[in-house]
Order: structure tokens, then sequence, then C-alpha cells
């Protein structure tokens, strides 16, 4: 019963913390790659994403109400932890292999010091650590949860950064699909891994991050087949074109043309490469951007990791909107049911006698209800 009314949720203030969050033309605008990024709009929304990730965390999921969830989906190796790395300033498991071997939720927060904090949650348990060991952290967080092998579970860990100038953002990074299972691979691990796509992307409330490499054709991303099976207009997609930097000169076209029915539109990006800071990455993708015979044609609203933040900042916050009353609505059936299914059962059971009549009474009404049917 705690667990269930600490779930009660005012409707009115969830309301009135909604008419603030309407973009002012000035914020919606795209800003330099500099820290921190919107605040003033941040403040407005975290109350908000924290009710929404507390519920997560309250498992409310598994209780049949979904919850406005950005979810990363894309082929292996197309760059999905590496996106993801680049929106925190943190170091994920990167690699050529599959890496990424349970769902991953990665809540970034804003907050004011210099000094980061970052902690893993899974199994009930609070790990506390910092950026330089936070990708081996998630490598013996992964273990644990899926096993030692190259196997895959749906359990979650979640990943809390908390660093200035961050965006109050939270999304989810699964495993990238593969055709062929990997030397200790199950062998339906195709299907396992689609699986756990499709029930996360499958809800209408989820925002899909699509990633696809810029070298690649589009139209023939797997991400792309399983995206367009559950949002065949694109409208609650957004693509993310990774390795800018390895495209060849029908990157333009291919993102203008949009033959992949992508309706919330696509990002460029350039990640990290090797050993380079977070810092130096975001200087040579401006650099890249800028200066590059055939990318610097791009529109720079649509290159960049800060544009790709504020856009999914942007998206966040009309989600949300748009989630809100219901999830208020849902969670509020779902716990007067509770409520008055708890106020059938008898109170107080202190004594023999009374235990006994209350369970002749039960018996009873079993006896009743048979009665009825047959
Ligand atoms: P995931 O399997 O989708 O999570 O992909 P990863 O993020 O692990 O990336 C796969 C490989 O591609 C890694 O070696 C990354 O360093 C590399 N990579 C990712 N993004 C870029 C990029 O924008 N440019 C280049 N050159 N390499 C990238
Ligand atoms: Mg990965």
């Amino acid at each position: 019963m705690a667990t269930l009314n600490s779930l009660k949720i005012n409707a009115t203030h969830v309301e009135d913390q909604m008419i603030s969050l309407t973009l002012t033309q000035e914020e919606a605008q795209p800003k330099a790659a500099v820290a921190p990024l919107f605040l003033a709009y941040h403040d407005r929304i975290r109350p908000l994403l924290h009710a929404v990730d507390e519920l997560r965390h309250l498992k409310i999921m598994e209780e049949g109400i979904q919850l406005p969830t950005i979810v990363v989906v894309g082929d292996q190796s197309s760059g999905k932890s590496s996106v993801l790395g680049s929106l925190a300033g943190v170091n994920l498991p990167r690699g050529v292999d599959i890496c990424t071997r349970v769902p991953l939720i990665m809540r970034l927060q804003h907050h004011p010091t210099s000094e980061p904090e970052l902690h893993l949650e899974y199994h009930g348990q609070i790990v506390p650590t910092d950026e330089t060991h936070v990708a081996k952290a998630i490598s013996v967080a992964t273990n644990e949860i899926a096993g030692n092998g190259k196997g895959i579970s749906n359990t979650p860990l979640t990943l809390v950064v908390k660093k200035k100038g961050l965006p109050d953002l939270t999304m989810v990074d699964l495993p990238g699909i593969t055709r062929v299972p990997v030397h200790g691979q199950p062998e339906d691990i195709y299907e396992q891994i689609s699986n756990i796509i499709m029930e996360y992307i499958s809800p209408k409330e989820s925002i899909i991050l699509n990633v696809l490499l810029a070298t690649v054709d589009f139209s023939t991303c797997e991400s792309i087949r399983l995206s367009q099976c559950v949002d065949k207009t694109g409208e609650r997609t957004l693509a993310v074109v990774t390795k800018a930097d390895k495209a060849s000169e029908g990157l333009l076209e291919k993102v203008t043309s949009d033959e992949v029915n992508i309706g919330l539109g696509y990002v460029c990006v350039r990640n990290r490469i090797g050993v380079e800071s977070y810092e130096e990455a975001r200087r040579e993708e401006a650099r890249l951007f800028e200066s590059h015979p055939f990318l610097s044609e791009i529109d720079k609203s649509i290159v960049g990791i800060p544009v790709l933040a504020q856009k999914l900042v942007q998206i966040q916050a009309t989600s949300l909107e748009k989630c809100l009353p219901d999830i208020v609505k849902n969670i509020n059936q779902k716990l007067s049911l509770n409520v008055s299914q708890l106020n059938k059962l008898p109170l107080h059971l202190s004594t023999t006698a009374e235990a006994i009549a209350a369970f002749m009474r039960i018996l009873g009404s079993a006896k009743e209800s048979l009665g009825k049917s047959s």
C-alpha cells in the first residue's frame, strides 16, 4: 500500500506544471555547443521528468501503464552507445563486439556543482562510480545481470549521470540487432533481441531514436524495418546518422530525400574517435561540418551532438505533455481499484476466532459464486 499511495499524483499539479512547458521562440533555437545547455527550460521540465523516472523505478510499466520513453535502436555497431556517450560526455563500453547486452536506462541530469556524480542501479542496489570507471562498472553489472558469455537479458540496468550542463534526458539503449549469432551466442539471438526491441518501441508513448550509419543504404537497415512495423509514418521516429566523417558525397541527398519516412527528422553527427576527449570530439565535429567540402552543405540545424541534445529535450517535453494526463488517470484508476479490493479484505485478524470467522465468510462467498456459475 505504501508504494501505491506514493503513486498517487495530483492531477492539478501536473497540469499546472505542463502549462509552463511550451517553448518560447528563443528557447527553441539551437544554441552553440556551450554548457550549460538550455537551463531555464530544464528547471521547468525537471520535476516532471523526475516524476516519470520515479514511476519507472516503481516498475509501473509492469502494471500495464506506459511511460514516455526515448528508445535507442540500431543495427549492431551503428554507434548507439557512442551517441549516448556523446550526449552524456561519459565513456560507455564501445566496440565491434556485442557490448550492450541488457537494456541500459540512462538518466542524464544537470547539476550545479563542477564535480560529476555517477551511479548504477540494478538488482535493487546502488553502485557509485565515476567517469573513469563507468565503462568497466557497466560491463561488470552487465555480466552480473546477463552472465559472462555473449547472451542477453531483458532486466534493465540504470545509469544515472549528474553533471554540469547536461540536458535532462532519460533514454534507453538496447542491444544492437544481429542477424547471425556469433560464436557463443544462442541460436535464437535475433529473435531475443528483436523481441526486446519490439517490447520497448511498440507502445505509442515511446519515441524511437533510430541510429543509422552514414555509410549504408538506410532502407536496408534492420532497425528501420523494425521501427516501421510499429510507426509506419515515422511520427515518433528521429534518425541519428553516425560516422558522418566516413560518409560519401550522397549524405545530404539521403537525409533530404527521406526515403524511409523519418517524421521527426535527421541529425548527422560525428562521435568521439579513439582516445579523443569529449571536448576535442565536439570541436572536431564542429570543424567537420563547417569546412568539409560536402558535409558543410548540410543545414546547420540538423548537424551535431548539441543540436541532437536540444531536439531530444524538445521531443521529450512534447511527449510528456501529451502522455501525462493519461498516466495520471490510469494510475488513479488502478489505485482506486486496488484500494476497493483492499477494503474488501478483513482488516484486523488478531485472534484465532476472528481468523476462522473471516475464513468462513470467504468460503461462504466462494460457495455462493460456485452456486451461481453451475
Ligand atoms: P553500437 O554497437 O551501436 O553501440 O556501436 P558503438 O557505439 O559501440 O560503435 C561501434 C564502433 O563505431 C566503435 O568502435 C566506435 O568508436 C565507432 N564509431 C561510433 N560513432 C562513430 C563516428 O561518428 N565516427 C567514427 N569514425 N567512428 C564511430
Ligand atoms: Mg552498444
